[in-house]
């Protein structure tokens, strides 16, 4: 049996879960109190104060799902969509695919618009799709793709979904912490993340944000939200004024992911945007000279998850397994289409650091030579 206090730590530079900051750990092993403790209140509110800052908005109803990056995908769609609604997916990706996937299981009727892997919509494809679907309830869309490296134009895209009428739907859980994400001025209706990318605390949790027209929209529904525990008409008499018990909030995660956002606004949101673009630049430069090349459209990259093309000749899994026996660094592999011939190598909060990119490029070096 494995003996946990014995788990070897190692930097984590694949698609999440990143390397998580010591402050995170020892907030996380503070005494667990009441989830309606004062102490504890206070928490629940500073985080909020905290994810309105990040997510930049004013939104009331925001808050931290309990549950991992899914959670949140899955209570903004059973919030917002219920059975006779129609909705467009954008679908670029393995999360595209897995949103349509949860909107089709509320029972409204699901139409989806692609793009090959790596590339992004246009803001003209995106509004022939709502014209051609109308009318539309949703329009979701996955702002990172984190199975192709590739960053979705959301403001553009924000523009005709609302020429159209529609509600938009945002995943941001890659980007929240790494680039922008500016929930109001890209007057985005419903956006969710997750703890482990890069806000760099472990998974468990999912920062929520819903606009004033989805919460009318919420209100306006015709039958109950389908879950009962994602219920954001239920969750949020928690954490508002009310605090009426719904279910027992994670309390030590919570003070995780409290530490982790003020570590976030300590940096500050533009210079953690920036540090991700740094390492970003340093990593491809340092690849390129290797012949590893990234896969999604180049004026499209994403800072935080680089998508590349595995080296010829070579077994993808058979590197990566080299360098976290050997290396003690975890990079991802390619998921869906790219399954096999990609690596995802991912530069996500504590991990975005020239430290971390010397580090792979110099084990990757010495590994395929
Ligand atoms: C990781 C990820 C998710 C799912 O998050 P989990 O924490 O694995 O549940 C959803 N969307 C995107 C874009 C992701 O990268």
């Amino acid at each position: 049996m494995i003996d946990v206090a014995n788990i070897q730590p190692r930097m984590l530079m694949g698609p999440g879960p990143s390397d998580v900051n010591p402050r995170v750990l020892a907030a996380m092993a503070r005494p667990t109190v009441g989830h309606l403790d004062p102490q504890f209140l206070e928490v629940l509110n500073d985080t909020r104060d905290m994810l309105r800052m990040v997510f930049r908005t004013e939104n009331e109803l925001t808050l931290a799902v309990s549950g991992t990056g899914s959670a949140g995908m899955e209570t903004c769609v059973v919030n917002l969509v219920e059975p006779g609604d129609r909705v467009l997916v954008c679908v670029a990706g393995v999360f595209g695919t897995r949103m349509a996937e949860v909107a089709r299981r509320t029972g409204a009727e699901v139409v989806t618009i692609e793009r090959p892997w790596g590339q992004v919509f246009t803001a003209e494809e995106i509004a022939a799709a709502c014209e051609q679907h109308k009318p539309l309830k949703l329009v979701g869309i996955v702002h990172a793709e984190t199975s192709t490296g590739a960053a979705q134009p959301i403001p553009a895209v924000s523009e005709a979904v609302h020429a159209a009428g529609a509600l938009l739907l945002v995943d941001a859980v890659t980007s929240l912490g790494g680039m922008e994400v500016s929930v109001d001025d890209w007057r985005i209706d419903a956006c969710y993340s997750g703890t482990q990318k890069c806000l760099s605390c472990p998974p468990g949790l999912s920062p929520v944000t819903f606009s004033a027209a989805a919460e009318q929209a919420i209100a306006a529904r015709r039958t109950p939200v389908q879950s009962w525990y994602l219920d954001m008409t239920l969750v949020r008499k928690y954490w508002g004024s009310e605090r009426l018990y719904h279910h027992t909030a994670p309390v030590n995660m919570n003070y995780a992911l409290h530490e982790a956002l003020r570590m976030v606004l300590e940096e500050g949101l533009e210079a953690r945007w920036r540090r991700h673009t740094a390492a970003h630049e340093a990593l491809k430069t340092g690849l390129e000279r290797m012949g590893v090349r990234h896969l999604a459209a180049p004026e499209h990259l994403l800072p935080m998850l680089n998508a590349v093309a595995a080296a010829d000749g070579v077994d993808e899994a058979v590197v990566r397994k080299r360098l976290l026996d050997e290396y003690g660094i975890e990079i991802g592999g390619g998921l869906g289409a790219f399954k096999g011939k990609a690596w995802r190598i991912g530069l996500m909060g504590e991990s975005a650091t020239m430290r971390h990119v010397e580090a792979l490029l110099s084990a990757l070096r010495e590994i395929l030579t």
